[in-house]
């Protein structure tokens, strides 16, 4: 269900690093996950995520890191994650 690979594209590049935290936003609509990091990108990604909130291109809220296991499967929505990285084009075509 979670893609194997954090979300954040440096230079142009996919980060290839397993994920370890998960990034999501809290809004009064609820929760709901706007991508997957590693551990060196955490920070990165979240200033990425406030910038889109302050571009109006995701919903405004906290955002919240937590540890990848600690989250559910159930509010996951994919759709924010080409707005992480506009640079890559699209996801592997075949997430496990
Ligand atoms: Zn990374």
């Amino acid at each position: 269900m979670f893609p194997n690979k954090c979300s954040v594209a440096v230079a142009d590049r996919r980060c290839a690093n397993p994920p370890s935290k998960v990034v999501s936003i809290v809004s009064d609509d609820g929760q709901y996950m706007v991508g997957v990091s590693c551990e060196q990108h955490s920070e990165v990604f979240m200033a990425r995520v406030k910038k889109l909130q302050e571009d109006g291109k995701l919903e405004s809220g906290s955002i919240r890191l937590e540890p990848l296991n600690a989250v559910g499967t159930d509010c996951i929505r994919g759709d924010a994650d080409d707005l992480i990285t506009p640079d890559t084009g699209k996801q592997a075509p075949h997430d496990r």
